[in-house]
């Protein structure tokens, strides 16, 4: 299949060809069509499918006719969790259109509203914005009452940060009749619920099985004791010459704290998270991306957004609290079909978090331990005895549950009950 066949016009497929894009990933081949057509979408992609140009391309086909009027209203709208997204979503865009004459702007927290009013005061065709932002502009009185096509990026994420209420404010304030494209990489609950809201008919992709992680991805998680995290990870990145590996951790203090032993080692190393600001956090990200820094340590919300090109390599130093976001962090290497390995480091606190993992994407990961980094054997979970307790409880709650239902049922019922149980024996 090629991007001419899907019906891409000839200014985008310049741009196309400009970034060296040859063929249309699966996501791209399934969705060009059908929002070419105008049709509502669901899709559940994840990262690194090529979904940005899945539902970028096509959306700026569809809105290519501009005026050159100056208070020319807004017909397209991209709402996205992160800033570090919208702005990789926003240098996307930007790529796709060169050729043409369209204005794209970005809105994202961080930076002065009035500048960005300024920007739109001069007319512009597609907006790529965070929720808050976006809300606190159209209360301002931006109008959103021309938008022809509204997509909603990473959709699972923007709930899990809690964006549900701006995104159910703004969303009666586009006109009835628009197309709406809903991308998520997981396929949760709150998802399904939200696209009922919003969706009218739509046709639904799925580019990847639920909830899987990418195929070209090796996984493996390697046990160590929560002490030695740090220096196994010092010892893989060196003894393996890694040089440029992308690191997770749970809480900020703990991605500050692993930095500092990380220096010690001599690594050059960044930090990105929501403590660090806007310019920081771009400085960091490009350090990276040219090589200045060999380790870049990340939080999860931070993770989102990261697009650097042929990063071969992802550490989780610990696991994440919500399993999807395994996906969403694994997902940053491996892309567009190149093989990434993802490391889990993981200490007895975390087997837990593992399995509910490996229940997710429904693979086992190998698990291994690095010689002289292997777990100390005599060292129990210091809340094992009450864990223990706990499902020992449970058990004997269990069992005791019937002997309830006994006392409650009627005289009727309580027959029926003994005669169950006679059946019981018998078998
Ligand atoms: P995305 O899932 O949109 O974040 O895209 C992931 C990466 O794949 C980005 O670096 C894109 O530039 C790249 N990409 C997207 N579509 C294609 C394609 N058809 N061929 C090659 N690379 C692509």
């Amino acid at each position: 299949m090629s991007f001419e066949k899907l019906g891409v016009m000839k200014q985008l497929l310049g741009a196309i060809n400009d970034l060296g894009y040859t063929n249309p990933t699966t996501v791209q081949t399934r969705a060009i069509p059908l929002v070419l057509a105008k049709s509502d979408i669901f899709a559940t992609a994840q990262t690194g499918t090529g979904k940005t140009a899945a539902f970028g391309l096509p959306m700026i086909q569809r809105l290519r006719a501009n005026s050159e009027d100056e208070n020319r209203a807004i017909r397209g709208v991209i709402l996205s969790p992160t800033r570090e997204l919208s702005i990789q979503i926003y240098e996307d865009l930007q790529n796709f259109s060169k050729y043409m004459n369209l204005t794209i702007a970005l809105l994202v927290g961080g930076k002065d509203i009035e500048s960005q009013q300024k920007v739109l005061k001069k007319g512009v065709d597609i907006v790529i914005a965070t929720p808050g932002r976006m809300l606190e502009h159209a209360e301002n009185g931006l109008s959103l009452k021309s938008v022809e096509i509204f997509v909603l990026d990473e959709a699972d994420r923007m709930l899990d940060m809690g964006f549900v209420k701006e995104i159910r404010k703004i969303h009666p304030m586009l006109p009835k009749r628009h197309q709406t494209l809903l991308f998520s990489a997981t396929y949760s609950e709150k998802v399904r619920k939200l696209s009922k809201l919003i969706l009218t008919k739509p046709a639904f992709i799925e580019a990847s099985k639920k909830n899987s992680t990418v195929d070209t991805i090796n996984q493996k998680v390697y046990l160590v004791d929560r002490e030695r995290k740090a220096e196994l990870l010092a010892y893989i990145i060196g003894s393996r010459n890694f040089r440029q590996v992308l690191v997770f951790t749970r809480t900020k203090a703990s991605a500050d704290e692993l930095v500092l032993e990380l220096k010690k080692d001599g690594l050059k190393c960044g930090v990105i998270h929501g403590d660090k600001t806007q310019a920081n956090r771009l400085k960091t990200l490009n350090d990276f991306k040219e090589g200045k820094t060999r380790v870049l340590v990340a939080t999860d919300i931070a993770s989102r957004g990261l697009d650097i090109e042929h990063l071969p390599y992802v550490i989780n130093y610990e696991l994440p609290s919500i399993p999807e976001d395994y996906i969403h962090r694994v997902g940053r290497t491996g892309r567009a079909g190149r093989d990434g390995e993802a490391i889990s480091l993981i200490d007895i606190y975390e087997k837990h978090d593992i399995k509910e993992v490996e229940r997710l994407i429904g693979i086992k990961i190998p698990q291994e331990s690095v010689e002289g980094f292997e777990p100390d054997p005599t060292i129990r979970r210091k809340d094992e005895d009450e864990i223990k307790l706990k499902s020992e409880h449970k058990k004997q709650e269990k069992k005791r549950a019937p002997k309830k239902v006994v006392k409650i049922v009627t005289a009727k019922s309580l027959k029926v009950t003994k005669k169950k149980r006679k059946t019981t024996k018998r078998d």
